[in-house]
């Protein structure tokens, strides 16, 4: 007999879900984890990132509150309370975590956890060592960020993503980010909405080059107008301390250049973070550097099941929290119903961004007919009194079938409208269908009234 049904190693957003999900249909479930319950996501990501948009969004408009009859007199913002704000969420969501599992009668074990074979690990923690059984384990270790192996990278000022929202002990006056991904950017929007001199440098041709192009192109004009130097096909190859700050050396079109930043951040990407989890011996099989797992989420180590990003390409809070609701479904001899293709993703810039399914160029490389429809927000009434900077959106569907395969939405409250374009595609839907239902006035949501139309109107005229 085992100690528990399933042990789960990592509370963050796919292991908790995993957790309850699996004690709620009647298993005996223990959770070990290392550090604060919550995970990356809760306190040195997601959350903890958005908490200092929030802050830094407010100064912005309480400063550009002057074109519209606002006028803040002695506006200052402070470092120290910013990230003392973020890490009151990030505790707050993190003990809700806690009481959660309490509620739940999941034990958790505090520690660092080794798994020595099938069905044992052990836990190393504040209080010893203790070893586990367990029917089943599952391992939901997320990922680190990469730290890139230049020159000057182990400089005391060239941080993490993690290291920096820690929180700085004073307001930089430059920063230099490398890397124009999702971290880049939202960390570009921070700093240079509380008056950082930021400068940005991504290695390919646009800022978020894993996007449709027009998303990039458009944030890149719009950072340029909050005055962030924006360098794309920028390749680092060193940093120098100088006496002012450090000093980033790339080329770009061939020609040597260098950006200066009294600190720097590195957000080249996360990799899964499973090292020094497994004894000697035991192997598990990769794919590329992810655990490779079948359809159950099983690894190739029977009894060893892995989700979220230690086991997955789509490094995402939501994806890892799918996966752990259906990893727990399956293993409690259920079928899993969240469709695992549909996967919105958003950056949290101004203005924000959100997308789910193909783009044009994915479609056009998979040979699939598609039709774009498109509405610029211009006229929009809800976009025109916010005034976020040039904000679109863009519905794709089949050309034969007419079903919705995809948008690209940057504009404001983006992320809270996509879910309309993924619920459309995971039940096969139509723009037509999508336009049977009115929406409120005035609302940001009517510009996707105008791209469904557009759409329906190019479908129905081929
Ligand atoms: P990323 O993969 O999104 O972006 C990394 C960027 O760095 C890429 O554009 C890449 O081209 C560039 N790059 C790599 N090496 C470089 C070099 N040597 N010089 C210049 N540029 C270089 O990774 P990230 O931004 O670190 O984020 C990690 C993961 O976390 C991503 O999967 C992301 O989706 C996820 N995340 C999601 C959210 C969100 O959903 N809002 C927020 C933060 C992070």
């Amino acid at each position: 007999m085992f100690d528990y049904d399933l042990l789960v190693i990592g509370a963050g957003p796919g292991g908790q879900t995993a957790a309850l999900r699996a004690a709620k249909l009647g298993k005996r479930v223990a959770v070990v984890e290392a550090r604060e319950p919550g995970g990356t996501c809760v306190n040195r990501g997601c959350v903890s990132t958005k908490t200092l948009l929030h802050s830094s969004e407010l100064y912005r408009s309480a400063r550009e509150g002057v074109a519209v009859g606002v006028h803040a007199e002695g506006l200052r913002a402070d470092l120290g309370e910013i990230f003392q704000n973020k890490l009151r969420v990030a505790q707050t969501l993190s003990a809700g975590v806690e009481t959660m599992f309490k509620s739940a009668k999941i034990p958790l074990l505090r520690g660092r956890a080794k798994i020595l074979e099938p069905h044992r690990v052990r836990v190393t923690g504040p209080e010893g060592e203790i070893e586990v059984t367990a029917e089943a384990i599952l391992i939901a270790t997320g990922a680190e960020p990469i730290r890139l192996p230049l020159p000057g990278m182990d400089l005391p000022n060239v941080l993490t993503s993690e290291e920096l929202l820690q929180g700085p002990d004073h307001l930089y006056r430059s920063l230099v980010i490398i890397g124009g991904g999702v971290i880049g950017i939202e960390f570009a929007c921070f700093f240079s909405d509380l008056g950082v001199d930021v400068t940005v440098l991504e290695g390919l041709d646009r800022l978020l080059p894993m996007l449709d192009r027009e998303l990039g192109q458009n944030l890149a004009l719009i950072l340029k107008k909050k005055n962030v130097r924006v360098c794309t096909g920028a390749l680092v190859e060193r940093a120098e301390q100088t006496e002012t700050g450090i000093r980033v050396h790339f080329t770009m079109k061939g020609k040597p250049d260098f950006a200066e930043g009294e600190a720097v951040l590195c957000a080249v990407g996360r990799r899964a973070a499973w090292e020094g989890l497994f004894a000697e011996g035991l192997t598990p099989e990769l794919e590329g550097r992810i655990l490779k797992v079948n359809e159950r989420y099983e690894t190739s180590i029977p009894g060893v099941y892995a989700i979220g990003d230690v086991a997955s390409n789509t490094q995402l809070a939501h994806v890892a929290s799918a996966q752990g609701q259906a990893f727990a479904e399956l293993f409690c001899g259920q079928e899993s119903r969240v469709d695992m293709r549909v996967v919105p993703s958003c950056v949290y810039c101004r203005p924000e961004i959100a997308v789910v399914g193909l783009t044009d160029a994915e479609a056009k490389a998979r040979s699939i007919p598609v039709k774009t429809g498109k509405c610029v927000l211009g006229g929009n009434a809800r976009t025109l009194i916010e005034d976020p900077g040039r904000s679109f959106m863009k519905v794709l569907a089949h050309a034969e079938t007419g079903k919705i395969l995809g948008a690209q939405l940057m504009c404001l409250n983006a992320p809270d409208m996509i879910s309309q374009i993924s619920q459309a595609i995971a039940n096969g839907m139509t723009p037509r269908q999508l336009l049977l239902a009115m929406r409120p006035h005035p609302s940001f949501e009517e510009a996707l009234t105008e791209a469904l139309e557009d759409l329906a109107a190019k479908l129905e005229k081929q």
